[in-house]
């Protein structure tokens, strides 16, 4: 049996090595390595890497299922009282969106904002073998999922500019916190960014839950036309 076993460790331990070599070597792995910097609240700039021209600025990053996060995306993050992570520039109108909440008798709270690719990916496996337990084949599993779950380095959870928000559990119910944000949440910067009957243009069913910052020139328009954040950078680019 120890034999087995230390044959299996090898075995393992070969299939890791493999798997880290292509990790460093296959671009695409690269992209699932974004990095945190630090998770305290810190003054200056962000790292000066970042190259976005004015029309992909940070808060104007597009990522979905054809677009994946890029290799040298650096985040700064903040971590909330419960726990959560979000990136800081987003923390002053994340805070006061649910000040101005809390004042309206709503009860928000975010239940998951920054996470890392490992945790996306352990979302992602977790969701194709619930599919698969279910009875779909593992290709349709696969497709399914797609539509429920980010794959791994196209989340905009591993930006840190989202959040999803649910009621507090105590003071207020799911849906008139989902009200209350789909309303009031373009004041703040932010957008509902999977909205209903718009799967064939954002990939996603409908999460009245996620939110993402877009800053609050672009929620405006994105909020008073009915747009998708893809609809809005598609207009965007025609009009440059
Ligand atoms: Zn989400």
């Amino acid at each position: 049996m120890r034999v087995i076993n230390a044959r299996t460790t090898t075995v393992t331990v070969l299939a890791l090595l493999v798997i880290s070599l292509t990790m460093v070597t296959s671009p695409k792995a690269q992209l699932f390595s974004n990095r945190v910097i630090n998770t305290e609240i810190k003054t200056g700039a962000i790292g000066s890497t970042q190259s976005y021209t004015d029309q992909t600025a940070w808060y104007l990053i597009l990522v979905n299922k054809w677009n994946y996060i890029p290799d040298d995306y650096e985040i700064e993050l903040i971590k909330l009282s419960n726990g959560q992570l979000v990136d800081k520039r987003v923390y002053p109108a994340l805070q006061k969106m649910f000040t101005a909440a809390r004042s309206a008798g709503v009860y928000p709270r975010v239940v998951s904002g920054y996470r890392t690719a490992q945790e996306q990916q352990r979302l992602w496996d977790q969701k194709v073998a619930e599919l698969r337990a279910e009875g779909y084949s593992f290709g349709e599993a696969m497709n399914k999922a797609q539509t429920l779950v980010a794959v791994p380095g196209t989340s905009e959870h591993q930006l840190g500019i989202s959040v999803d928000i649910n009621a507090d559990g105590i003071n207020s119910t799911e849906d008139k916190v989902y009200k209350w944000l789909d309303k009031n949440a373009h004041k703040y910067g932010f957008i509902q960014r999977y909205p209903k009957d718009k799967t064939a243009v954002t990939g996603y069913i409908y999460e009245p839950w996620h939110y993402r910052y877009v800053g609050k020139e672009a929620a405006k328009r994105i909020y008073e036309q009915g747009l998708t954040f893809e609809e809005y950078m598609a207009v965007l680019g025609a009009e440059s």
